[in-house]
């Protein structure tokens, strides 16, 4: 099954579940509209290339569409229109006024020149300067994508309307309009959330032995923060393999090492002499089956399925990346007593800080970081509790309360338009 079928699938079940009525889930199995465009760039050698974008724009019945903009070889239109319903229950369940969108490029981001890589990034804006805009669809960085690139789109934008338009994109440059604490958002959200519930399992964070499956700027952060209050991070991959040491690792001297030599090595730091720490290298798939606490895939969907589920032994995921588990494992988890914080609340920290961007450009306003991270505390602490309230009066897992929650709030959005009942009685 394609993960866009996987995605709806999910959907409906969980949306019947909760008692969403059948129309809102009908309105919400297909996407408002998807743009697909080819994207000419000049190489460095003088030859054009033709690339391909999407960008959808799931449904807007509670703001503008939001959502980032991935650059990935594996990207396909049914994978942005996935991506794009996650972030439609995201930004509801964040109780944010926004839709969900996504948008992505097919291509290898590491096989282009900083120089051909404005020129895609730009193409890729010329192309969609009719779907985005500040109340249309914003949107924002994503896997491989980032600061850099948000500029550039949003310099592209600005010079085709001959008008500055900050809110046109999230995530970009403090310089021009980004907001602080972005960068950081997605890991800080996640760390977040993760401190709720381990407030709930009565966790000892010195206890905890966490395995992180992705390295990049959300698995970072958040694997900071949690090493910063004691948890054990053993285990750390990014694409190119895993490291385990029972030990723990050092989050900031793996993240330096992997900035300066690009790939993943275990080092240990004492002040600055750094020395190479004993671990051992396992496989990624390796990694997700640790017999660990804690349990974050931070990197693509998909990678617990069917196939490994049944061999996952921690008992906590936490799903940073979107979509890391597919539907078809959602069962097998749950007859593990495996309990998952969906990634639509546990990942949902960047589009937040990406909504007090956004507000910030319209304000012509800058909020102080601490204002930032105090605002993020706070409406991730609200979407929490909401979906903590549901788990427990209705008895159900996180990820079917979070989309309740969240479900029931577009519902009642696109039912103020009037109802079935209201159009054949006059009332409802
Ligand atoms: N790409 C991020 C996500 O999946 C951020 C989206 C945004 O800030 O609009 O949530």
């Amino acid at each position: 099954m394609d993960v866009f079928k996987d995605a709806v699938s999910r959907l409906n079940r969980l949306g019947m579940e909760a008692g969403i009525d059948l129309e809102v889930l009908q309105t919400l199995n297909y996407p408002e509209q998807t743009v697909t465009a080819a994207l000419p760039v000049r190489m460095d050698n003088g030859r054009t290339e033709i690339f391909v974008g999407h960008r959808c724009r799931f449904n807007s019945a509670l703001g503008p569409t939001k959502g980032g903009i991935r650059y990935h070889p594996g990207v396909t239109v049914e994978e942005v229109q996935a991506l794009a319903l996650w972030m439609t229950i995201k930004c509801s369940l964040a109780n944010i006024p926004y839709g969900g969108g996504k948008g992505g490029v097919t291509v290898d981001p590491k096989s282009l020149s900083p120089m051909e890589l404005e020129r895609l990034s730009r193409s890729y804006m010329r192309a969609m300067v009719d779907v985005v805009g500040p109340c249309r669809d914003i949107p924002a960085p994503d896997v491989y994508t980032n600061a850099r690139i948000m500029g550039w789109m949003a310099d592209e934008y600005e010079r085709i309307k001959r008008q500055k338009e900050p809110g046109v994109i999230t995530g970009k440059p403090i310089e021009l309009g980004g907001s602080l604490g972005r960068d950081e958002a997605t890991g800080r959200g996640a760390y977040l959330v993760t401190r709720q519930l381990a407030q709930k399992l009565n966790w000892n964070p010195g206890d905890i032995r966490v395995a992180l499956q992705g390295f990049g700027n959300a698995g970072y952060h958040v694997a900071r923060l949690l090493h910063a209050d004691g948890y054990r991070i053993v285990a750390v991959s990014d694409s190119q393999g895993a490291i385990y040491s029972e030990k723990g690792f050092d989050v900031e001297s793996l993240y330096k090492y992997k900035q300066e030599q690009r790939k993943l090595e275990a080092v240990y730091c004492e002040g600055s002499v750094c020395s190479l720490q004993e671990h051992q290298r396992i496989s990624n798939e390796e990694l997700l089956e640790l017999d660990v606490d804690l349990l974050i895939p931070a990197a693509l969907e998909g990678v617990i399925n069917e196939s490994n589920a049944s061999r996952i032994k921690a008992p906590v995921i936490v799903e940073v990346a979107n979509g890391p588990i597919d539907s078809g494992a959602d069962a097998l988890l749950e007859q593990q007593g495996i309990q998952v914080l969906p990634d639509v609340l546990a990942n949902a920290g960047g589009v937040v800080v990406s909504y007090f961007e956004w507000v910030q450009n319209r304000q012509g306003w800058a909020w102080g970081l601490e204002q930032v991270r105090e605002r993020l505390q706070e409406t991730l602490a609200e979407a929490f509790d909401n979906m903590w309230q549901v788990h427990k009066d209705e008895g159900v897992p996180l990820r079917n309360a979070a989309y309740a929650v969240a479900l029931r709030r577009i519902s009642k959005a696109i039912s103020s338009h009037g109802t079935q009942e209201y159009f054949q009685n006059g009332e409802g």
